[in-house]
């Protein structure tokens, strides 16, 4: 029997996990932290009864993961609760951009921009899962539909800001801006529209939901899964070097690179080594969650409906704060991200109390304290929101680091998303997933399609092993 051992239980360790158990393959999980889940754990943090998103919250790319749509997680313990408005992002007159899953909805809050709104994204909702199929994989593979792929280029192909011109209202620009921030670089870059518009068009076809009781009921139905193909977690075990590796045909690593290359490196290819060593960190973050006496009073009611709310201005301020952040400087009204996920699922709560999700980008590995930042971020849409604060829990960079150790810098999304790294990860070739070492493979967020709960980097990491597998029998 082919057997396997996954270091790293996070959403991506365990979907190639998964898929090498349900492929008939004899697998063993090694997880260091106490509990499995990496960045998709859930639980108090603040006070007793209010559960908090350690870290992955809003899930459009798992709810339509064609991965996880095959293992139906809904049918082991999963159940996705929406928000009635999936995003707003609001302005300092006291209006707000709003992102609902209707693009009708959506465009008649835009005034003017309806129109363009719809041109923009209604092709991309409409052909998502066909170009889900296309992008959510290594680029070096030939299309499966390459007709969506092809109108989707010229406008993924463009700088964000180029893309924000597409649309004449201030609240149309600054929707778009917030999601084109996700891709955690300067956004005057080629290529960093692509992800704000997948983001928004996922927004449009699968809604931004999130897992009822927590993100660690995503990770609880995997696990479920993987137990019953026969699939083995040990916690509690921190793999340091390959003595910590039982034998087996394949290994797959949901670690960064730079983990990757500690362990296996004297047996990797000059060539590969060198790209592993070139491997570049970036996008941090620092986080802070909030227990909360009842709602934050944002000045938008709109705010108050919304699972997300994006926090940095218009257009051009976000631009210039991810500009800034990427060169290093803390800017002082960082872009921020706040979740409200007990308005989707009001289990979360307690009572009254309930709890606040809200990071900072902020300067890779920036050892300041950016809690005052986030609240005055907060404060500035919603005055009056400092006096609702119950309690209080910060994470900088570094205590990133140290809740997962592939959060290196507090890079909460395995690597700069910068040059040709936002393309090609963690190196340019047609499998990136294999590390040149026989049997062993790359499946973490640092591997292609990049961050996210979609467990995509895992099952297409495990399928490049089952093929060479194959080949090599
Ligand atoms: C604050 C924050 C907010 C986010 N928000 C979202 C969101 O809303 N939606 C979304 O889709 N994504 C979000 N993400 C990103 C998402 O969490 C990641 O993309 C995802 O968790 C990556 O999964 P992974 O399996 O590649 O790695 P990880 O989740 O990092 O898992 C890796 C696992 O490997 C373990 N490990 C590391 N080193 C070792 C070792 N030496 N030995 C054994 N085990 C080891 C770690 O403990 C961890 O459990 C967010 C992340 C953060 C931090």
């Amino acid at each position: 029997m082919t057997t396997a051992v996954v270091v790293g239980a996070g959403p991506n360790g365990l979907a190639a996990a998964v898929n090498l158990a349900r492929h008939g393959v004899d697998v063993q999980v090694l997880e260091a932290a106490d509990r499995i889940g990496g960045g998709a754990r859930s639980g108090e943090l603040t006070l007793p009864g209010v559960i908090h998103d350690h870290c992955s919250a809003f899930h459009p790319m798992a709810v339509g993961s064609p991965f996880w749509t095959q293992i139906d997680l809904e049918h082991r313990g999963l159940t996705w609760r929406w928000p009635e408005i999936d995003c707003a992002h609001p302005l300092d007159d006291g209006t707000a951009g709003v992102l609902y899953r209707s693009i009708d909805q959506t465009a008649a809050g835009l005034g003017s921009d309806g129109p363009r709104w719809r041109r923009a994204l209604s092709d991309l909702a409409a052909g998502f899962d066909e170009l889900s199929h296309d992008l959510l994989r290594p680029v070096l593979g030939v299309p499966r539909h390459p007709i969506h792929l092809a109108r989707f280029g010229p406008r993924a192909l463009l700088p964000a800001t180029v893309m924000a011109r597409w649309f004449g209202t201030e609240k149309a620009r600054a929707l778009f801006g917030g999601a084109a921030a996700h891709v955690y670089t300067r956004l005057d870059r080629p290529l960093t529209a692509s992800l704000g518009l997948m983001i928004l068009a996922s927004g449009h076809r699968y809604g931004w939901p999130v897992a009822q009781g927590g993100s660690g009921f995503i990770i609880a139905a995997a696990a479920t899964a993987l137990g019953e193909y026969g699939g083995a977690i040990a916690t509690g075990v921190t793999v340091r070097s390959r003595a910590d590796i039982p034998d087996a045909d394949i290994v797959m690593l949901d670690l960064s690179p730079a983990a990757a290359l500690s362990i296996y490196g004297d047996l990797m290819p000059a060539r590969i080594k060198r790209s592993y060593q070139r491997y570049r960190e970036g996008s941090s973050a620092f986080k802070v969650d909030f227990a909360i006496d009842g709602d934050i009073p944002w000045a938008d009611p709109a705010c108050g409906r919304a699972g997300t709310v994006h926090l940095g201005g218009t257009f051009a301020e976000i631009a210039q704060t991810e500009l800034e952040r990427a060169n290093g400087q803390m800017p002082r009204r960082p872009f921020v991200l706040v979740g409200q996920q007990y308005l989707a699922d009001p289990s979360r709560s307690n009572g009254d109390i309930n709890p606040i999700w809200a990071y900072a980008h902020v300067p890779f590995g920036y050892n300041g304290d950016a809690t005052d930042a986030v609240v005055d971020q907060i404060e500035r849409f919603a005055p009056g929101f400092r006096d609702r604060i119950v309690a209080r829990v910060s994470k900088s960079t570094a205590e990133l680091q140290a809740y997962n150790a592939n959060f290196i810098g507090g890079d909460i999304i395995g690597g700069a998303n910068d040059r040709l790294q936002i393309l090609f990860r963690p190196r340019v070739a047609v499998d990136p997933y294999f590390t040149g070492v026989p049997g062993v493979y790359l499946c973490s967020q640092s591997t292609p399609p990049g961050a996210g709960v979609h467990g995509l980097c895992g099952y297409h990491a495990s399928e490049a092993a089952l093929r060479r597998l194959r080949t090599e029998k």
